[in-house]
């Protein structure tokens, strides 16, 4: 596999090369969940480009991106046995060689959840994503529903600036106690990992028990068993319009919904979410 450091380099690279892009980008510190993102993008592209770059704009805590794992050597490796055909490590002058201060309008979706509380956000992953998408010019690009709120938001600024790339969105893979994979799973201890796994466990008994309880018994009922964890502090527990992603009041105010939930364990804070019907 091929590394590149510069914009130059990788766009040198390109030039060379027929047949579609698949694009990944990526924080790094990478786990399986990334590798289904590289491993769909093979299956549908000629040439697949992984970006490992840890985004500074889209930081609202100054601790968490100082904190922000970081395991390049080992990533490369993983990348290379994925079969990802190459790797952009860019430095962050190479990514904002001039100050950007371009203003996203994502209307309601950012005003929710993630949005309300980590405040813009949005702001630098659009900024990140439409410079990514400038740079290696892909044909489909891979997220992860994971971050389901972030795809949304990717969604319609592929729309909003008519970028001629594909969005697609793939499933979340769990550890398998459930917990969703993160790259800030490494930093819980091995108490707050315990507690972490009843976060995926309240989403699916969420989805069984549903019917039985209205929108806001359910978001009470599922922070409480959060809540009682030791080491856990939910933020908050959702249940949304999968597609506006606007709070829902009641069952029938939505086909599509999905419960969203962050929680903090010690330090770190996790995010998850399950559909709960179609
Ligand atoms: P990150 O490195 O956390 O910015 O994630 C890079 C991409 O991988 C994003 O599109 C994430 O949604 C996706 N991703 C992260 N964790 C998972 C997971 N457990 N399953 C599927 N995709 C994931």
């Amino acid at each position: 596999m091929l590394v590149f450091h510069t914009v130059a380099d990788l766009q040198a690279f390109l030039l060379e090369k027929k047949g579609d892009i698949g694009f990944v980008p990526t924080m790094g510190a990478l786990h399986q969940g990334h590798l289904s993102l590289i491993k769909r993008a093979k299956e549908e592209n000629d040439l697949v480009i992984c970006s490992i770059f840890v985004n500074p704009t889209q930081f609202n805590d100054k601790k968490d991106l100082e904190n922000y794992p970081r395991t390049e050597q080992r990533d490369l490796e993983l990348l290379a046995t994925a079969g990802c055909d190459a790797a952009f490590t860019p430095s962050i002058k190479e990514i904002y060689p001039i100050e950007d201060n371009s203003v996203f309008e994502f209307g309601s979706l950012d005003k929710v959840m993630e949005g309300s509380f980590r405040p813009g956000h949005f702001n630098g992953v659009a900024l990140v994503v439409k410079r990514l998408f400038e740079i290696v010019k892909p044909k489909r690009a891979y997220f992860g529903q994971k971050d389901f709120q972030q795809l949304a938001i990717i969604r319609q600024l592929k729309e909003k600036l008519n970028l001629p790339v594909e969005i697609i969105g793939c499933p979340t893979v769990r550890e398998s106690d459930g917990l969703a994979m993160s790259s800030r799973n490494m930093r819980l201890t091995e108490e707050e990992r315990k507690s972490a796994a009843s976060i995926p466990k309240v989403l699916f008994n969420a989805k069984k028990l549903y019917k039985e309880m209205s929108v806001s018994e359910i978001k009470q009922w599922a922070m409480e068993q959060l809540a009682k964890q030791p080491l856990l502090t939910p933020e908050y527990f959702e249940i949304v319009d999968s597609s506006s992603l606007q709070p829902i009041k009641s069952w029938s105010d939505t086909k599509e919904c999905v419960a969203c939930v962050a929680v903090k364990a010690g330090a770190v804070r996790l995010i998850d979410n399950m559909v709960l019907f179609p």
